[in-house]
């Protein structure tokens, strides 16, 4: 076991078995040993490679998004370009290039990095010192007295979730609990209170799954509340799922391969599939109204991703092949064109944004 599983084994030994998602959190954030404080998880040499990564294209398409949301709201100044883990900082740098020539649109807005890891928050900072813009570092998401452009690729996906298996007794919390002094999965004894599950999961079969991420839907409602009270809009990627499943989605990914969540606890990524569903009653309940969720291949398309890949192809020949191949992964439906969805928040009455 790492340090950090073994620090984990203490905490369960001390206090008692843990939820999934105190699991995630501490394997995903401990300040000293967390995946995301001690890795740069990215590239072909890194455990995953993200849309931004494969193509300067993705960030170019979400810049040229949010440019066309801020014209269609009337323009509005001062308006905060929040980017929630921003990872490399590739996507900003991309899109903040695609606006360059917008006229007005990057004179007094003010970028807002939202990044809990020292290590990315180093990456997002090289990555960005040219860019001229005005960029502000904070761990949480927090709203200002200003509109709100939010963007959020890859980002809802590596926040906890708790995990309930309907078993005869009900519905019972799966655990991380220590058995012969390893870590391990078990169900919780005692079902979990009947409030807790949604009636749309009555009809699960026994042995299905029911995800939560609290931090997940309250975030959303929080993103909602700020772009219902000052403006602007909110634009989640992500893999997820946008009807009622019971299968479970807890994933480990290292060096581009699935490996057990419960193997040495640092090393890897943890994270799940995104409830867009869920996200999308937290956002209405929030105060805001949805575009979507629509297939991120639909969604690049109808932006106009078609078009710029001949566009760069035609002023780099050399790199077609490159080229059709990122356009390919990005958006055919066998590659991430399907699995990756892409869903807006609006102000109630704001019309419908580029895209949807
Ligand atoms: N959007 C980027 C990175 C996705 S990986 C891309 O598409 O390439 C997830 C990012 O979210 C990382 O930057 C990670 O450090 C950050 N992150 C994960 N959990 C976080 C949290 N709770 N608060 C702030 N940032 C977080």
């Amino acid at each position: 076991m790492t340090p950090l599983g073994e620090r984990i084994a203490a905490l369960i030994a001390a206090q008692g078995p843990i939820s999934v998602a105190q699991y995630m959190t501490l394997v995903l954030h401990d300040p000293e040993a967390g995946y995301y404080v001690t890795h740069d998880p990215f590239g072909g040499k890194g455990d995953f490679i993200t849309a931004p990564e494969i193509s300067q294209m993705f960030g170019e398409m979400l810049g040229a998004w949010c440019a066309q949301v801020w014209s269609d709201r009337g323009k509005p100044k001062n308006m905060h370009l929040v980017e929630l883990g921003p990872g490399r900082g590739t996507l900003m740098a991309d899109a903040l290039r695609a606006v360059k020539r917008v006229p007005g649109f990057l004179n007094d807005i003010e970028i807002v990095l939202v990044e809990s890891s020292p290590l990315l928050r180093e990456s997002q900072r090289e990555k960005l010192k040219n860019s001229g813009a005005r960029i502000r570092w904070t761990s949480r998401f927090d709203v200002r007295d200003a509109p709100l452009l939010v963007i959020a690729n890859e980002f809802f996906d590596a926040l906890p979730i708790r995990q309930y298996v309907k078993t005869a007794r009900g519905w019972c919390e799966r655990m991380v609990v220590l058995k012969d002094g390893k870590l391990d999965l078990a169900l919780a004894p005692l079902p979990a209170p009947f409030a807790l599950i949604p009636s749309s999961r009555a009809g699960a079969p026994e042995g299905g799954f029911y995800e939560v991420s609290p931090a997940a839907t309250a975030l959303c409602e929080e993103i909602a509340r700020g772009i219902a009270s000052h403006g602007g809009a909110a634009l989640i990627l992500d893999y997820g799922y946008t009807g009622i499943g019971f299968g479970e989605t807890l994933q480990a990914v290292g060096a581009h391969r699935f490996v057990r969540p419960l193997d040495e606890p640092g090393h890897y990524d943890l994270s799940a599939h995104v409830d867009f569903v869920a996200l999308a009653d937290a956002a209405r309940h929030g105060g805001a109204q949805i575009s979507g969720p629509v297939p991120q291949g639909q969604f690049l398309e109808q932006l106009g991703i078609g078009a710029r890949a001949k566009a760069l192809t035609k002023a780099n020949p050399a790199q077609a092949d490159q080229m059709a191949s990122a356009l390919q992964r990005l958006t055919a439906p066998e590659q991430m064109g399907k699995l990756f969805q892409a869903m807006a928040l609006l102000p109630p009455s704001a019309p419908r944004p580029p895209g949807f």
